[in-house]
């Protein structure tokens, strides 16, 4: 039979009694009293009903066959689940003995018999509520020990009057105590505590001791196996009805974890990964209180501002790897001889003290303070120079990495961190135009060029829009034949207010501001309407080579943007070629090839432009899909004299040859030069010899009179 209500409300009991009468009895006054009851006839009656029924209170009779009651209340405690279950003994007599007996086997309670039928309900309700309330202080007790264990939270008290102390089983386990055996004192704490702490935790006791107030200590242990701890220890006093301490309770809570994590995340904030120096952030925190100091001290203060020379091809050419150990190395070394050497070693009063940071890429700052003369920061920078005039080796390679410094000196070059830094790159600058490895003070001059830099750019950004901008085209000429085979396009800014602006001035302008973006654009949409134009007017037909820059190259629309230009134009892909230089090629050798393939797909020539300058070697091209290769001007200028040059110039010749790519010598300014480039199988050549870049209509009267031109080589 079965009753929905019973699953919801009725408690569950078992009674176990051999005597049916009583069994009656004990059910009939129960179920009254609101209960469900199930019957057992003896004690292993009674263990089997339990499993199957678990009822939430047992009632169990003492004189049973088979297995009496005590046997089966200890039987009982034994089973899973049986252990809180309330059990209720009831006993025939009265007697200290059974009692005693009921207690042993585990009993919660006893019943003597003759039972009081009217009170026996009221009594298992009080039994059932107080072993729940039992039960709910054990979970709580439970959930409360596993949350201190989390929180690696201990709690400890002491009776005061007694000198009774309880400590619980997190403090054993964090001073490195099993909990088991726990014979933790106060003392046992103590000896633990780091010696140049244990004062500060010991004062902090007293007090409390006198009574004067809670504290809030950290401090070091050493544990028995060795290991260091950091822990945190609050404590607070109780007093007693005299008004003295009667107890003081506290907690201890390791905070070693937590210690390490914040130092990780300060020094992660602070230091900079790879080469461990201080970072920016602390450069600029160090450079405000250092300025505080020097206005305070009236002493002047150096600020360097340091950047490897050509970093970035070596980078982009050997890979991020050996860049970062070269950095890492280059650190090193700085650090080194910053510190190794009293580079101001003055008698009596010198207090200068020096720190290098790392600002960022290949950049460094150095903090100079407690100088005597702004001119010492000279010193400084000359003895880091001539450090970095040794190779460094890096796995197979032996670099030179050598800087361009740039310094800035409070009061003269300002008084905040801001412009001292601005003024120090500034210089920088100047001495990496100077020619590099070298330094340079700031001066205001300085600040001139950089106006005139902004003004630049200013122009710059309109040049497009006022048709300031023009291609010329230098003519190629066959080394054999001396036919025009093609040409390259140049471009050229003629401003209205500064007149002519070489390339070498507003192309690395554009190329750092993004302006090459859309002037690139220009260009190339400009060099093929122009060659469309040259066909149309019955012109033979001219490749030209357009100069992509490497931010145009990483441009993601490229492939897209000349095919787009390819079809308005209706210019046929093998009469445009498109130089790029090899550290454009090199930078990302996966994302160069993609892009490669993907130009190389719209039909149009590849040539790499300035060849011999970057630190690729032609092993690296082969990969590439290619048609051409630019000697550098730097190796054809003395290429008649210098037999070094000479030498590099006919192995460039004769890889590119067994690569299937064709050679091109740039800046050919004479006929010497002409002659052994000729001689040595060069395929092109390109120079002031044939002709300097010019405008459009000159290059079209050039190819017309090609054929009849002076160098004209007939029995080619
Ligand atoms: P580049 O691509 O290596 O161009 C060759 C440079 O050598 C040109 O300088 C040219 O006038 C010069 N040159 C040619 N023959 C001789 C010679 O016999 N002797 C000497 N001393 N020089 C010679 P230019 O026109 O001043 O251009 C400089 C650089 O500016 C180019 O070097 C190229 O990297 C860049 N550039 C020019 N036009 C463009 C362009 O449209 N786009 C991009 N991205 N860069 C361009
Ligand atoms: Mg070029
Ligand atoms: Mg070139």
């Amino acid at each position: 039979m079965s009753n929905p209500e019973r699953a919801e409300e009725k408690t569950l009991i078992l009674v176990a009694d051999d005597d049916e009468t009583a069994r009656l009895l004990m059910r009939s006054s129960l179920e009254q009293a609101g209960f469900d009851v199930i019957e057992a006839e003896d004690g292993a009656k009674a263990l089997a009903s339990f499993e199957a029924a678990m009822p939430e209170i047992v009632l169990l009779d003492v004189e049973m066959p088979n297995m009496n009651g005590f046997s089966a209340c200890a039987g009982l405690r034994k089973l899973p689940k049986g252990e809180d279950v309330p059990v209720l003994m009831v006993t025939g007599h009265d007697d200290v003995d059974s009692v005693n007996q009921a207690y042993e086997a585990g009993a919660t309670d006893f019943l003597s018999k003759p039972i009081n039928w009217a009170l026996l309900g009221h009594r298992v309700r009080y039994i059932l509520r107080a072993s729940r309330t039992f039960r709910n202080l054990k979970a709580s007790e439970v959930r409360l020990a596993k949350a201190q264990q989390m929180a690696r939270l201990g709690h400890w008290e002491w009776q005061v009057a007694e000198d009774r102390w309880y400590f619980s089983e997190e403090v054993c386990r964090i001073i490195g105590f099993a909990p088991g055996d726990c014979a933790v004192t106060r003392q046992s704490v103590t000896n633990l505590i780091h010696p140049d702490d244990q004062g500060r935790v010991l004062h902090a006791f007293e007090a409390a001791l006198r009574g004067e107030q809670a504290y809030d200590v950290e401090f070091r242990i050493t544990l028995p196996d060795g290991t260091a701890r950091i822990i945190h220890e609050q404590a607070e006093v109780t007093l007693n009805e005299k008004g003295s301490p009667g107890r003081i309770e506290g907690t201890l809570q390791d905070l070693t974890e937590q210690r390490h994590a914040e130092e990780r995340i300060k020094y992660l904030a602070y230091f900079d990964c790879l080469t461990g120096l201080p970072n920016r952030q602390s450069f600029a925190e160090q450079v405000s209180h250092a300025l505080r100091g020097a206005k305070r001290s009236k002493r002047p203060l150096a600020l360097l501002f340091m950047d490897i020379d050509n970093f970035k091809s070596i980078n982009d050419s050997l890979g991020h790897p050996v860049g970062d150990q070269l950095l890492r190395k280059f650190a090193e070394r700085i650090t080194q001889t910053v510190r190794g050497s009293d580079f101001l070693a003055r008698p009596v009063e010198d207090q200068h003290e020096l720190h290098v940071y790392r600002f960022g890429g290949d950049e460094f700052t150095l903090l100079l303070t407690g100088l005597q003369h702004e001119h010492d920061a000279a010193i400084v920078a000359r003895r880091i120079l001539g450090s970095s005039e040794k190779a460094i080796q890096v796995g197979s390679h032996e670099l030179y990495a050598t800087a361009s410094i740039g310094i800035s000196v409070f009061p003269s070059d300002g008084d905040d961190a801001r412009s001292l830094l601005r003024n120090a790159d500034a210089a920088m600058y100047h001495a990496k135009e100077k020619g590099k490895n070298t330094f340079e003070f700031y001066t205001e001059s300085l600040t001139q060029i950089s106006l005139e830099r902004i003004n630049l750019e200013a122009r710059l950004r309109k040049a497009i829009e006022r048709s300031e901008l023009k291609l010329h085209y230098q003519p190629r000429v066959d080394a054999k034949t001396g036919l025009v085979r093609g040409g390259e396009a140049l471009l050229r800014w003629v401003t209205s207010g500064m007149g002519a602006v070489p390339p070498s001035k507003f192309i690395p302008l554009a190329e750092e501001t993004g302006l090459i973006i859309p002037i690139g654009e220009w260009a190339l949409r400009e060099a093929c309407q122009q060659i469309q134009a040259w066909q149309a007017a019955g012109l033979l037909p001219t490749t030209i080579s357009v100069n992509l820059s490497p931010r145009q190259f990483r441009h993601q629309r490229l492939a897209f943007l000349i095919g787009k230009i390819l079809d308005e134009t209706g210019l046929s892909p093998d009469l445009l070629e498109l130089e790029l230089t090899e550290s454009a090629i090199m930078e990302d050798v996966s994302t160069a090839t993609k892009i490669l393939q993907e130009l190389k797909g719209l039909g149009i020539r590849m040539a790499v432009d300035d060849f011999g300058t970057g630190y690729s070697s032609l092993a690296h091209l082969k990969s590439f899909p290619l048609d051409v290769l630019k000697i550098d001007r730097s190796f054809v200028r003395n290429v008649s004299e210098d037999p070094e040059d000479a030498a590099i110039v006919l192995a460039i010749i004769a890889m590119a040859h067994s690569l299937g790519l064709s050679v091109v010598a740039e800046g050919v300014e004479n006929e010497e030069q002409y002659a052994f480039l000729k001689t040595n199988s060069c395929d092109e050549i390109q120079g002031y010899l044939f002709s300097e870049p010019v405008s459009a209509t000159e290059y079209a009267r050039f190819i017309e009179t090609s054929e009849s031109l002076p160098w004209r080589i007939t029995d080619a």
